[in-house]
């Protein structure tokens, strides 16, 4: 079992200075418009641990797109609310396709791979829909609680950019509905998904957000929300599908349960321990921020907490 070390400002300032030349390096994702204005230079990393503690260096407080980070809590809330019947609807593997690819959709009539490619969100958000009517107003409950914050929310600029940019997305909706693997309208489906993806929170927000999957699916109120089964299945599911198709490279570099975000966020799981969450907009061709897979590698080798 790994250990964190005693002074973790002063880790977390290690593993900033020896990733700062990363920083900046990359695009910033563009084809969402609002996103294209964010400046490459920001780097944040938190950490929250499930002994309570908060830590962050850099731009850690400040709010940024969480983007396909929201998948994971879209995830989460529908499991636990709803069992396991998503799973005759959308499969558990890696894609090693683009996140937003149609091919391997028309291929597999209509069953996405994994919840996390932006077709298998879009079934998780239809499912959601169905069953509390609200699904981004959900998942921004989930968030807000664990936070104990609800100061923030969906950025409506970046909501209504991904809607005016979002065709690819609606065909993946439209093409699904086709294939009878959509139950609700799916205007309604794309609206609540775009404005999932703009919900704009921290790295301090996010990596406390996340916590319950370190504890094994208990929430801070130490209710439960996942069993500790479906809380290893989704850590599972960011460890092979959580960095688009870059998810083994992801595996291999950093070791942990991750989920990446075209904002530039990476959100990652050490179980049992704590949660760690890094901002830097520069993204490689994959959608993976290059500053941030750099500072989860350097962390993981200087804490030991790869799950490998
Ligand atoms: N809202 C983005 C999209 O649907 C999410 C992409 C991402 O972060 O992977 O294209």
């Amino acid at each position: 079992m790994p250990r964190l070390p005693e002074d973790l400002p002063e880790l977390l300032e290690r593993v900033r200075a020896e990733t700062a030349g990363s920083v900046g390096t990359g695009k910033v994702a563009d084809y969402i418009p609002a996103l294209a204005s964010v400046p490459a230079d920001r780097f944040g990393l938190a950490v929250a641990t499930v002994d309570g503690q908060l830590h962050g260096v850099g731009d850690w407080r400040e709010r940024f797109s969480i983007q396909s980070i929201s998948k994971v809590f879209g995830l989460a809330l529908t499991l636990g609310l709803d069992g396991d019947r998503l799973w005759q609807r959308v499969g558990r593997e890696p894609s090693g396709d683009p996140f937003n690819s149609l091919v391997q959709l028309e291929l597999e009539h209509g069953i996405p791979r994994n919840p996390f490619i932006n077709a298998g969100a879009l079934v998780v958000t239809d499912r959601l829909l169905s069953v509390t009517g609200d699904p981004v107003g959900a998942v921004l409950a989930l968030l807000r609680g664990e936070v104990g914050d609800d100061g923030f929310g969906v950025d409506p600029l970046v909501a209504e950019s991904e809607a005016a940019h979002g065709d690819l997305n609606a065909a993946l909706g439209y093409f699904m509905s086709a294939h009878g693997n959509m139950d609700n309208p799916i205007r309604i489906v794309l609206d609540h998904y775009f404005r999932q993806c703009a919900i704009a929170m921290s790295c301090g927000e996010l990596a406390q957000a996340a916590l319950f999957l370190a504890r094994h699916g208990t929430l801070r109120d130490e209710r439960r929300l996942l069993s500790e089964v479906q809380a290893k299945r989704i850590n599972a599911i960011m460890l092979t599908c959580g960095a688009y198709d870059a998810a083994g490279e992801f595996a291999y570099r950093v070791g942990l349960p991750g989920k990446s975000g075209v904002g530039g966020g990476i959100l990652a799981v050490v179980p049992r321990l704590c949660t760690v969450c890094v901002w830097s907009p520069g993204l490689d061709d994959q959608g993976n921020s290059i500053a941030g897979v750099a500072a989860l590698e350097r962390f993981a080798q200087l804490t030991g907490s790869s799950v490998f």
